[in-house]
């Protein structure tokens, strides 16, 4: 392959994968991939690549291919926790693997079963990729993204900001009198939050209303892959019409460009710059805001920072148990029996994180039962837990155990948090912190946790629940650091 950026001659990878070993010594193109052997080695030896030694021994190496017939690969798993982590942790991994294989649509399939399913129809699993979408599509995105869209996502305080975004993108594609500017729209947040899924929602959404719309959907992986046969064939030209004269460009993960990719970073700044200037619409996605994005180059940055910038946050619960119920709607979820209400809470109150985590969970719980011919019960739910954490789900969190956290958290001691009479700023807002928490994570009433706190009246720790709620809502920052610490102690 040509050298794009680093004179080594291999295909630079995103930071994740920096500290990674170089194993990747065959150019994919010039392999024939004829058998479930063939595509799964290739896989392995990409996968070995990009995953630290540990994952890669542990999840990939006790795989099996069965079969491959020309749309799947069918893929024996030793056990249903393997199955279960490769589906829910590695999809993208996967994915990327894939499109540098040039086989972007190839479906796999994980089964603890031996054989080839005999009636793919009939199968209750979930896949990666999803059949190829219809080709009368007027765009073409990865498979996998069928039920990202903006119906199917779920709006809580943690997103509202994000989505009315979006929806303004939608409503107002093509005015120029807009008091800011959001052709470029730069959306932020930890993993697993919904970013993909949002991005996702406004392409489809803006080709709902406006069918002429070209887009294109892309990653960095993906781009410096085109961007290596372009250098290649001596002309770069046509990569950056073929960007260029798109509408709307959905750039994913912009944080996995590292600063040693240069040419792809001028490439991507040409296009970005012509179709802002062009008045066509991007939208950026990010694991981090615009001015922690150190890898990317000044003129790129600026680009990033001149755009409309919203973030979205872990959800709270009341959100959470509206994911979980909106993905019992999925059609990948049809067949399985139904889903009490309390293991909902018992899942919404155990998967904090990230909405991955939560889906992690929920279709955990659902195979575990499956597994067993049981219904879905609260009993099942706590072994889903067990098996994808390795913790008990009955260990509860105590007041104190938050208090410890949170005085450890702002540096004041157990006492001075708990029983110092001070309206101090630097012991009020860690107080109000540890009650909120509290309220989150144990059963305790109002009056309860006010008796932690000097028998404070249960009135007054409503208040400061309710003050500690509304400033999350205002202050992003505030908002991460609260999660963290709630993500910590729970
Ligand atoms: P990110 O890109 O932020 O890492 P994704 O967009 O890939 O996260 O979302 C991870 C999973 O969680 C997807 O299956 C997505 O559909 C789901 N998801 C995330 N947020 C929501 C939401 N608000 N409503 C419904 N599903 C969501
Ligand atoms: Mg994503």
């Amino acid at each position: 392959m040509p050298d794009v950026e680093n004179g080594s001659g291999a295909i630079p990878m995103p930071p994740k994968n920096t500290q990674k070993k170089a194993k990747i010594s065959i150019p994919v193109r010039t392999m024939t991939l004829h058998t479930a052997q063939d595509i799964w080695g290739r896989l392995c030896q990409d996968l070995a690549r990009r995953l630290p030694d540990r994952p890669f021994r542990d999840w990939v190496m006790p795989c099996k291919p069965i079969a491959f017939d020309g749309d799947a690969l069918w893929i024996q798993t030793p056990d249903l926790s393997t199955k279960l982590w490769l589906e829910e942790q590695m999809a993208d991994e996967f994915y990327d693997a894939l499109a540098l294989m040039d086989l972007p649509n190839l479906k796999l399939t994980f089964s603890t079963g031996g054989a080839k399913p005999k009636e793919e129809a009939t199968e209750k699993h979930i896949n990666f990729q999803a059949q190829p979408s219809p080709s009368s599509e007027p765009y073409s995105l990865p498979k996998g993204f069928e039920s990202y869209t903006l119906e199917n996502f779920v709006v809580g305080p943690n997103s509202n900001m994000a989505f009315s975004a979006a929806v303004s993108i939608i409503e107002n594609y093509g005015r120029t009198n807009l008091s800011y500017d959001t052709n470029l729209l730069f959306v932020y947040g930890g993993s697993g939050l919904g970013k993909t899924h949002l991005m996702i929602g406004i392409g489809k959404g803006l080709v709902a209303k406006h069918p002429h719309i070209q887009m294109a959907y892309l990653k960095v992986e993906t781009f410096l892959h085109e961007l290596t046969g372009a250098i290649k064939a001596n002309n770069t030209e046509p990569l950056r019409q073929k960007y260029q004269s798109k509408n709307l460009l959905l750039f994913d993960d912009i944080q996995t460009l590292t600063p040693t990719m240069a040419r792809t970073q001028e490439e991507i700044f040409y296009i970005f710059d012509y179709m802002l200037q062009h008045g066509k619409q991007i939208v950026i996605t990010s694991d981090r805001s615009p001015s922690q994005l150190e890898g990317l180059h000044q003129r790129l940055l600026t680009r990033c920072k001149g755009g409309l910038t919203v973030d979205v946050h872990p959800p709270e619960f009341e959100t959470r148990i509206a994911i979980l119920k909106k993905k019992l709607e999925d059609p990948s979820l049809y067949g399985y029996p139904p889903v009490p209400e309390d293991v909902l809470t018992f899942i919404a109150n155990k998967a904090k994180g990230s909405v991955r985590e939560l889906q992690g969970l929920l279709k955990r719980t659902l195979f575990q039962a499956d597994f067993l011919g049981t219904e879905v019960s609260l009993a099942v739910a706590q072994e889903a837990y067990r098996g994808a954490t390795g913790n008990e789900p009955t260990a509860s969190v105590s007041i104190e155990k938050i208090c410890e956290a949170v005085a450890d958290h702002y540096k004041l001691s157990l006492s001075d948090l708990t029983k110092k009479k001070s309206r101090q700023k630097e012991i009020l807002l860690p107080r109000q912190i540890a009650m909120y928490l509290a309220r989150e994570l144990t059963t305790a009433s109002y009056a309860e946790i006010g008796r932690v706190f000097n028998n404070m009246h249960h009135s007054t720790v409503m208040n400061a629940i309710d003050s500690v709620k509304k400033r999350m809502q205002r202050d992003s920052d505030f908002h991460r650091e609260i999660q963290g610490l709630l993500n910590g102690i729970g």
